[in-house]
């Protein structure tokens, strides 16, 4: 009944969304359906959303209400567009969406994704609407099929939901208990990626360092790494870090294993240990500095990124200025900053919050403003330097300039002749001389 219909995704949130996306894919095209690009012309459009913030939430909530202004295909069989929501907002409300969003057919959640092609199937075939969520799984999703959006690069995901309960984060709700996936299928996995011809490999979990303590404490992370340099995969990235379980084994293989990329994300949230302790993160400023220098010591030139929250409830002048501090003393090559946003059900929804708005908008821009500093600063250290690019695509249609990341997880832009020579460069890693940098990318020449 599927079979030869067209399909559209649109993706919010982080990295796991992202894979997660890739495996509807391959799932929809398992059942013979084609991707599409935009929504007007999918027969199915699926949202994977996302809740951890509000605005992700407001912005679902807005494209979902608009598709009832999109007209049906031209060459559509069906009567309808069919509208399914997955990932994380699908957890959170199940079949209360089916409530408020009439024009949606089928919601699905984080734990039955691999449920999406016979809930499809029933919806088209019986004509009916359905909220399928389970509340949790007690094993990691069997391989799925993936259709990867780049051939060369891949996501590997080493463990799903998280144990942390940081007072702001709904994942540990939506996403569900930590499960760490057996060590021998992250193995078999990577070495298929590299038979097919995967250049980059990242591995992903809401905190890898904290992989394997589900099976008994090993193996860890540092041997998940082993395994997969020996796949002799030629980069590895991994995200995302937590502060207090990043070992000194796993810093260690900055140093020993070549394939493992000079680039980290480790999320600080703030400088002030009054609000970590708030935020339940169980480190402190001093903690992760004495991290950042071990780093620094085995990988002088490791290029660090972060997220960082600002007006947590009752964040003070003081805290804010404590934040400052360690952006300034890290030098981070990127940093993502949110505004804190309540989430219903969490423990800091349940704290006093009286920082008026216009001082956490105020902190927010202060805060902006050193970042571009700090990335400026950061980037300018690669000026006349050589990085190798793996090259991804074109940075925008029709300008010729091919866009890539160097090994530190920057993005370079190399300008060419013509949009052929761009797709030429797309999953080659090159070398790159950096003539000028700018706050959010470096520019450079290929070296002949
Ligand atoms: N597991 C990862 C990612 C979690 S979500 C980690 O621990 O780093 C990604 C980022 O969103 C977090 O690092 C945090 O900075 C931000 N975030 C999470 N909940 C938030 C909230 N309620 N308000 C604002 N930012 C939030
Ligand atoms: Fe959320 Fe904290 Fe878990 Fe990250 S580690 S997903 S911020 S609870």
């Amino acid at each position: 009944m599927l079979s030869g219909a067209t399909f559209s995704i649109t993706t919010f949130g982080c990295q796991m969304n992202k894979h997660d996306s890739e495996r509807v894919s391959g799932m929809l095209q398992e059942l013979g359906m084609r991707p599409v690009e935009t929504i007007p012309e999918a027969d199915v459009t699926v949202f994977m959303t996302c809740c951890v913030r509000e605005k992700a939430d407001e912005r679902l909530m807005g494209q979902v209400a608009s598709m009832k202004n999109i007209p049906l295909r031209p060459a559509s069989r069906f009567s309808k567009r069919y509208v399914c929501i997955g990932g994380c907002i699908g957890q959170r409300d199940g079949a209360a969406l089916l409530d408020s969003l009439p024009h949606v057919d089928l919601v699905f959640g984080t734990h039955n994704l691999d449920e999406l092609p016979h809930l499809l199937q029933e919806v088209v075939e019986e004509e009916t609407r359905q909220a399928s969520i389970i509340d949790g799984r007690s094993d990691f999703h069997d391989a799925l099929p993936e259709s990867r959006e780049q051939a060369w690069a891949a996501w590997l995901p080493i463990t799903v939901g998280c144990n942390n309960f940081c007072t702001y984060c709904v994942v540990p709700y939506v996403r569900g208990r930590e499960i760490s996936r057996p060590f021998e299928e992250i193995e078999a996995q990577a070495r298929s990626y590299v038979s097919e011809g995967v250049k980059e490999i990242t591995l992903l979990g809401q905190n890898v360092n904290s992989y394997g303590r589900d099976l008994y404490g090993t193996p860890r992370f540092d041997e998940v790494l082993d395994a997969v340099s020996a796949s002799g995969v030629e980069r590895i990235r991994f995200a995302t870090s937590h502060p207090k379980d990043l070992s000194d084994a796993v810093i260690e293989r900055f140093a020993t294993l070549e394939n493992l990329m000079p680039a980290l994300h480790l999320p600080v949230q703030s400088g002030s240990d009054a609000i970590l302790e708030a935020m339940n993160r169980r480190y402190t400023a001093a903690h992760y500095l004495s991290l950042i220098e071990k780093l620094r010591q085995v990988r002088p030139d490791i290029a660090l990124s972060t997220d960082i929250i600002v007006g947590f409830p009752g964040e003070t002048e003081e805290d804010f200025l404590r934040t400052c501090e360690i952006v300034r003393e890290v030098g981070y090559t990127q940093v993502f900053t949110f505004i804190y946003s309540k989430r219903a059900g969490t423990p800091a929804d349940e704290m006093e919050d009286n920082t008026p708005r216009e001082v956490i908008l105020e902190r927010f821009e202060r805060l902006r403003a050193l970042v571009e500093e700090g990335a400026l600063a950061a980037n300018k250290a690669y000026e006349g330097h050589l990085a190798r690019v793996l090259f991804e695509g074109e940075a925008k249609k029709g300008s010729g300039v091919a866009m890539g990341k160097s090994e530190h997880g920057l993005t370079v832009h190399v300008q060419t002749e013509s949009d052929e020579a761009v797709q030429a460069l797309a999953g080659k890693i090159l070398p790159v001389q950096i003539d000028e940098s700018k706050t959010w990318y470096l520019r450079g020449s290929l070296i002949s």
